[in-house]
């Protein structure tokens, strides 16, 4: 209790500094979606983002140095998930890791029926419950915030996994406040998510990337990122999981996104 509340104040100190100039210069030139929110939000955001550069450890891989432009680049994508909502701030993870572009893993792959592949595969990112960390790759960091409209973006969708953890199981769904949402949550998201599965099973083309056909936990992340970055048409085809979307981020990013309106 009494560490909660020293926590509270740490954090409610560290939110009311004045951001560093250098950081508000690293954002407007890398993340597009900075300017295209209204002012409240921006410095909501620029609070936030000076307790995650706080709390996150973040450590170089493959020969790669950490920057202020790469911690803040990864900040200020991650932060834009806890907007408006009282928060833990990703509670259990400690360490990013960042590799300057794809790595690889060792890994089996499923590819068809009972055929499994294995061997070493390119990764982009990761997140892991059990350890705390995230891998991501600088270079898709990087174009991901440049093109805030093009449906992906791995920061969100690696953030998103955390934010499923923080109710302690890796199901899809994240922490919703009331008993009336989680159940229109499982109602809505089981139904999508059937669709989904259905399409990519005919090859139909689909709003929501494919890969959120693989369990209900890619399909969160991957509706994470369709919903920041292409609200419009998510809203338009996909009514009632956005709807959900939007009740448990409680914004509503078709006001600020910079996705065309027919595309
Ligand atoms: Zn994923």
């Amino acid at each position: 209790m009494i560490f909660g509340l020293l926590k509270e104040r740490r954090r409610n100190r560290l939110r009311s500094r004045a951001f560093p100039k250098t950081w508000l210069r690293i954002i407007r030139r890398n993340v597009a979606f900075f300017a295209r929110l209204l002012a409240a939000d921006q410095a909501e955001l620029l609070g936030h983002i000076q307790v995650f550069l706080h709390e996150k450890r973040f450590e170089g891989c493959g020969g790669l140095e950490i920057t202020d432009e790469i911690r803040v680049t990864i900040a200020t994508q991650a932060c834009l998930l806890l907007l408006h909502r009282k928060t833990g701030y990703f509670p259990h993870l400690l360490i990013i890791l960042v590799y300057p572009s794809t790595y690889m893993v060792e890994a089996h792959r499923h590819v068809e029926g009972p055929v499994w592949e294995e061997g070493r595969m390119p990764r982009i990112g990761e997140t892991g419950r059990q350890m705390g960390t995230m891998v991501l790759a600088w270079d898709a960091v990087k174009s991901g915030a440049a093109d805030p409209s093009d449906g992906k973006n791995l920061v969100l969708h690696e953030f998103a996994h955390q934010l499923d953890y923080e109710n302690y199981a890796a199901d899809g769904v994240p922490a919703l406040a009331t008993r009336k949402q989680q159940f229109s949550w499982r109602e809505v998201m089981r139904t999508e998510f059937a669709s989904l599965c259905a399409a990519e099973e005919t090859g139909m083309p689909t709003l929501l990337d494919s890969y959120g056909a693989t369990n209900p936990v890619e399909f969160f992340a991957v509706t994470t990122e369709a919903f920041f970055e292409r609200p419009r048409l998510l809203r338009a085809r996909h009514p009632r999981l956005y709807a959900e979307l939007k009740d448990y981020f409680e914004q509503d990013p078709v006001e600020y996104s910079a996705e065309k309106a027919k595309d």
